[in-house]
């Protein structure tokens, strides 16, 4: 038995230390439980990819499948270009629209353009750098020469299992107690201000921001600003109200609808603000049932459209937890990992109803809840029990005839879109905590999309985890009272290799060639039949598996380029911050902005506009529950803006309001010495007309109810 596999024996207290925010709760004992579970037929063996990597020869088989050989077959095909496999036997790589094989076994590169009749015209070995040979003899000599890349994982917490194995694959040099001088990686278990004092390196996490801005409330209000520019493309985002400030406008929506059409009977999920792992949350059926529960005070929450139909496996509601790695910030850079995890529920699952609205192991798919539900199976295999691999459910759909590259490039559109959401108010975090100019790390982070699956295939967010649960083991009872932590397969197989290339990315002496091959072309439906070489950091050890992280930014700037218009708008709002470290605009900050934009005119005056502030920035105050700072926080700078650009441009749709605008204040600052040069206007696919921004959600626009576009609505 390896020594990470140790079993470490701990008592319940000690796990409830808080570590991660993302824990996972104690496992019962391993149970089979066929009739909530069967198992699925593809035969993907996590343990014995992992013992591949791990070096070692452990092996677990409790209860692992017997595959259907047949399925297997015709499956496999299908699938693999999704999941990191090292021993493909034909990989093709987009460099410079050639096309790579891999010869199996030979670590041998075949490249050349592909003739017409689909062969391989071979090419010779260029070294201008766009189409090169890597052989294993360079490399090895290359890896020699090179020092081992240092990662502090002092503060890995719960993380640390997962992380030690990748170092160890990786050849790299962990310090378990920090190191004096610097390190080249540090790896924080939940926060970017685990250790302050970092000036230099890479942190896997970013400054205080993340964690904010992913609460339901904000990722709720980041989500409502980008469907209301733009309807369609965020319609994977469920109609949600932030509480207890809508309360009112929820209910009278939906007396609304119901009032018109008498077959409408929809279910709302409630969710506190901070609340995790399914905690507090539950389903309803009316507003009203919301004062029946909460009585008169109504806590920070979100409620939201619940979806009702689901797509099941084995009659069971699941979701797919994927990992996404937010390389930078500036320049955008995404990552998306190729294999996920799939959370089952233990109950049969059916339609919201009076009688099983509080069946949590039915509806709620939360690994912290269905643990302790008698039904829970905990497996070997990647492919059976309640909990498994996401590649393992698509060769589940492929099999029964799914196009799966469309559920996956869907998905990816739907990290892709999220990121663009959140990033304007994070580039605002950011800069507060490491301003320019200020020594400071260079900063990613992974974080856990929960993804739901709707009876269409279409994906639906449910939310975004910023510290997601990388722990690789689950609780046993081992005996009364006694619990160990014992390797949980599936997890292992999962975010060890998400660690591992994450790392793998951050490589300090790789990084910058990497961001070189970058070219902004491309589609998502590529990245599943296209297994790009060009993600393959050059120079990497032969004996690792291929890259299981598949960069989709900016790779696929040109399809999603055009929806970076809040970024833009952020970028004027910090313009006029002023003082480093604030989030908050000033009233002079804002008559600046006023000012210098050239926005005021005899029917808006400077008055006018100091009027506009305080009302905005009032409300807001009201509104946010941590307004520990005095001024306009971003959200209310888009109100402002939103509203300056109707005014303006009344005959216009919003987003053309906000466009026109935008093109105004740019034009404006250009030249007024400032470093960032204004976006161009971009051309857009979908011109709906929405004519003002709407402070209210619409319920038209659900993803459950096929997602229509949202009425128009005057500001
Ligand atoms: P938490 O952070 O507490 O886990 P989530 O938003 O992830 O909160 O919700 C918990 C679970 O509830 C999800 O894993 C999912 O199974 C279910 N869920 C959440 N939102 C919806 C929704 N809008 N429709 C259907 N199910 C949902």
């Amino acid at each position: 038995m390896s020594d990470h596999y140790e079993k470490v024996k701990f008592q319940l207290k000690q796990n409830a230390s808080g570590e991660a925010v993302e824990t996972e709760a104690a496992a019962e004992g391993e149970q089979m439980s066929p009739a909530s579970v069967s198992p699925v037929t593809a035969d993907v063996s996590c343990a014995a990819r992992r013992d591949k990597y791990r070096g070692g020869g452990r092996s677990r088989s409790k209860s692992r499948s017997k595959a259907d050989g047949h399925e297997r077959q015709m499956n496999s095909k299908q699938v693999s270009d999704l999941i990191p496999q090292k021993s493909d036997p034909l990989r093709v790589c987009l460099v410079c629209n050639e096309q790579a094989l891999q010869i199996k076994g030979t670590g041998r590169t075949l490249t050349g353009k592909t003739a017409k009749n689909g062969h391989v015209e071979s090419c010779q070995r260029q070294t201008d750098g766009k189409c090169e040979h890597h052989g294993k003899e360079d490399r090895s000599k290359v890896a020699k020469k090179r020092r081992p890349v240092t990662v502090d994982i002092s503060k890995a917490k719960t993380s640390l299992e997962a992380l030690k194995l990748s170092i160890r694959q990786l050849k790299w040099k962990e310090f378990p107690m920090g190191r004096r001088t610097a390190c080249d990686i540090y790896w924080h278990g939940v926060s970017f201000h685990d250790n302050e004092n970092i000036v230099s390196g890479q942190v896997n996490k970013f400054p205080a921001g993340m964690i904010e801005m992913l609460r339901k409330i904000n990722l709720s209000r980041a989500m409502r600003t980008m469907q209301e520019l733009f309807p369609e493309e965020y319609n994977f985002y469920p109609r949600s109200w932030i509480l207890p400030e809508e309360y009112q406008l929820f209910s009278t929506q939906i007396c609304l609808l119901k009032d018109n059409d008498s077959t409408f009977k929809p279910t709302f999920i409630f969710k506190p603000d901070c609340g995790s792992q399914g905690d507090g949350i539950y389903l309803i059926r009316d507003p009203a049932d919301l004062r029946v529960i909460s009585g008169s005070q109504i806590k920070q929450a979100v409620v939201q459209e619940y979806i009702q139909k689901p797509l099941l496996i084995d009659k069971l509601k699941f979701d797919i937890r994927l990992y996404v790695l937010v390389h930078s910030l500036e320049p955008l850079e995404i990552y998306i990992a190729k294999e996920g995890l799939s959370r089952f529920c233990t109950e049969p699952y059916q339609e919201p109803s009076q009688k099983n609205l509080s069946h949590v192991f039915m509806h709620l798919t939360n690994y912290s809840l269905n643990v302790h539900s008698g039904n829970f199976v905990h497996s070997d295999s990647c492919n059976t029990g309640s909990k498994r691999t996401f590649s393992s459910i698509l060769y589940r759909l492929a099999s029964k005839g799914v196009d799966i590259k469309k559920v996956w490039s869907d998905i990816i559109a739907l990290v892709i879109k999220t990121v663009i959401a959140l990033v304007p108010e994070l580039k605002v975090y950011y800069q507060a905590d490491i301003p320019p100019g200020k020594p400071g790390p260079t900063c990613f982070q992974i974080l856990g999309f929960d993804i739901l699956l709707m009876k269409n295939l279409k994906p639906v967010l449910l939310e975004v985890n910023a510290n997601p649960s990388m722990r690789i083991e689950h609780e046993q009872e081992v005996s009364p009272g006694v619990f160990e932590y014992v390797p949980s397969p599936v997890d292992e197989e999962v975010k060890v290799g998400v660690i591992r290339d994450t790392l793998r990315l951050m490589d300090p002496t790789q990084r910058k060639q990497h961001v070189a091959t970058n070219t902004g072309g491309g589609s998502p439906e590529e990245a599943i039949i296209v297994d790009a070489g060009t993600d393959e950091i050059e120079g990497l050890a032969d004996s690792l598996p291929s890259l299981c992280l598949k960069q989709v930014f900016p790779k696929y700037t040109k399809q999603f380029n055009y929806l970076r218009v809040v970024e833009r708008i952020a970028g004027i709002f910090m313009r006029f911050l002023g003082v480093k470290g604030t989030m908050r605009l000033g009233p002079t900050g804002f008559r600046t902005f006023i000012r210098n934009c050239k926005l005021s005119n005899s029917s808006f005056s400077m008055a006018s506009a100091d009027i506009l502030y305080i009302d905005i920035t009032r409300r807001w105050a009201g509104m946010l529950s941590d307004s520990r700072e005095a001024g306009m926080c971003l959200q209310a700078f888009f109100e402002a803006f939103f509203y300056l650009a109707a005014r303006r441009y009344k005959a216009l749709p919003l987003r053309e309001q906000v466009l026109s605008l935008l093109e105004v204040c740019e034009g404006s600052l250009e030249g007024q010495g400032h470093s960032e040069k204004p976006r161009p206007h971009r051309s857009h696919k979908n011109t709906d007309p929405i004519s003002a921004r709407s402070s209210a959600p619409t319920i038209l626009n659900s993803p459950a109810l096929g997602g229509v576009p949202p009425r128009p609505s005057e500001a």
